[in-house]
């Protein structure tokens, strides 16, 4: 009989590890190391209210590794910010960008507010603050530690974390690139908003493509048809679940914390989106029924259940009545451990977050890589632009001190659109790490699940690249 215990979250990303580290074949040192969190900045800071008062605010920024540089992942606004959290996203990252063969260490930041109980003014200082303190202490730059949007934040604090950046550092050439998910207008690309839930979208494509894991599950292959359950309507729960129905998936259900709502016939989730703008609520959609609980929908008849919100959603009290066949964690770590056992024993497909939801960080690489070039893709007349590209490139590696990859060459190198580029980056990127994970979970057949096969990828060039850069001193 499973009990569920407490929550820690990193203590369940580290089980999740060192199930895996088992099929390595890593010194302890080694893996110890890649594990460890190598700083952790916790702050207070006061900020006036609007009202006058003066409250004090609670924050962090957690780099989990440097072994590549810059570190890398956002910065989460919730009421729930802790330091176990927030140490436990950032080594998620690490693993993440090892996956996609994205250059960055792992990193995260959290601020303990809940951004819908302040004003815009106030989230404003709060946020220009935060960047404040991190610039103070080292903790951001474009060489160094590259924030971005998490839960609660979007383009609208990265436009302020760059401004206050550059106020606090004038001149510095690369500024920019202190952090990544800016508005188009301030340096941001073109397809980052969408891209979590565009890599969600095209990871579990390739996963229904696959008629070997299909024909195990009892499914048909393919996307078309397939009952589709979304929780959490955020930025990454919106756009997956906008990708799954324009590509002829069913989505029979959608859940978000003011409640949930299903129609076997499939919900249009521009329309659901539309209804809750107006009244403020997913629930009484004219074409749905509601559910009593918003935690209903996760139990609902489906083929594939995307929780797209928190951690800890999906664990050993509701896991057993779970009815979807393949769950895609769009969201970092909405399942716990136990419920990874309890879906091995089920027989059911956990599409695992370190590569599922790296979609964003992708993206937000083809973002830095644009700052750093300062340039603007597609625009320029095709020729010109090749040439003037090879020069960059060529700085470029200079700068870094790092060889750019054969699909960044091409995306600086070649005169198409942003928007085309950028998706088909991530198209590539999320096929080919899907093969990757799945290979190795078939070379190993002692390997239980996804998650451990992607662990095994992740923990093997992270691994790696301590090895080879040796110990300091
Ligand atoms: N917050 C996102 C994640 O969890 C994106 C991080 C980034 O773009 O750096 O992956």
């Amino acid at each position: 009989m499973i009990h569920t215990r407490e929550f820690n979250f990193t203590q369940s990303v580290n089980q999740s590890f060192d199930k895996a580290a088992r099929f390595t074949k890593w010194d302890t040192g080694i893996l110890k190391q890649i594990k460890a969190c190598n700083a952790v900045y916790r702050m207070k800071f006061p900020v006036r209210m609007d009202d006058g008062r003066i409250e004090v605010i609670e924050a962090y920024r957690v780099q989990h590794s440097q072994h590549k540089t810059p570190c890398k992942g956002g910065i989460r606004f919730a009421a729930e910010v802790n330091q176990d959290e927030v140490m436990a996203l950032a080594s998620l990252m690490t693993y993440k960008c090892a996956i996609v063969n994205v250059p960055f260490g792992g990193a995260k930041g959290g601020i303990k507010i809940n951004p819908k109980a302040h004003s815009p003014y106030e989230l404003e200082k709060i946020t220009r603050r935060y960047t404040a303190e991190l610039i103070k202490k080292n903790f951001i730059g474009p060489g160094t530690d590259v924030p971005a949007p998490d839960y609660g934040t979007g383009e609208r604090e990265m436009a302020w974390i760059v401004d206050t950046y550059q106020s606090l550092r004038p001149g510095e050439i690369d500024a920019a690139g202190c952090v990544t998910g800016k508005p188009v207008t301030q340096g941001g690309v073109r397809g980052r908003r969408e891209a979590t839930g565009l890599g969600v979208f095209y990871g579990l494509r390739e996963v229904c493509n696959m008629p070997d894991v299909m024909g195990r599950l009892g499914l048909t292959t393919g996307v078309t048809g397939k009952r589709v359950i979304v929780q959490g309507l955020g930025n990454v729960g919106y756009h997956t679940a906008k990708f799954f129905h324009d590509a002829g998936a069913k989505i029979v259900a959608l859940s978000e914390y003011e409640g949930a709502i299903y129609n076997d016939e499939g919900l249009n989730i521009e329309e659901v989106f539309e209804h809750r703008k107006t009244t403020g609520s997913i629930l009484n959609f004219p074409q749905a029924h509601n559910f009593d609980k918003n935690t209903d929908a996760l139990e609902y008849e489906c083929d594939i259940l995307v929780p797209a919100a928190l951690e800890n959603v999906i664990n050993g009290d509701n896991a057993p009545r779970v009815k979807a066949k393949i769950i895609g964690e769009a969201a970092n770590g909405p399942l716990t451990p136990e419920a990874d056992e309890i879906f091995i024993e089920k027989g059911t497909l956990v599409v695992p977050d370190i590569y599922l939801n790296a979609g964003g960080v992708t993206v937000s690489y083809f973002e830095w890589l644009k700052n750093l070039s300062h340039v603007r893709y597609g625009r320029m007349e095709k020729r010109f632009n090749e040439n003037m590209n090879a020069h960059i490139l060529g700085q470029m590696e200079e700068l870094t001190g790092k060889r750019v990859v054969e699909h960044e060459r091409q995306f600086i190198m070649h005169g198409a659109s942003e928007a085309e580029l950028v998706y088909s980056g991530l198209e590539e990127t999320m096929i080919d790490a899907t093969h990757e994970i799945m290979n190795e979970w078939k070379r190993n057949p002692d390997i239980p699940d996804m998650r451990t096969a992607a662990f095994v990828v992740a923990i093997n060039k992270v691994a790696n690249a301590y090895v080879e850069l040796g110990i300091f001193p």
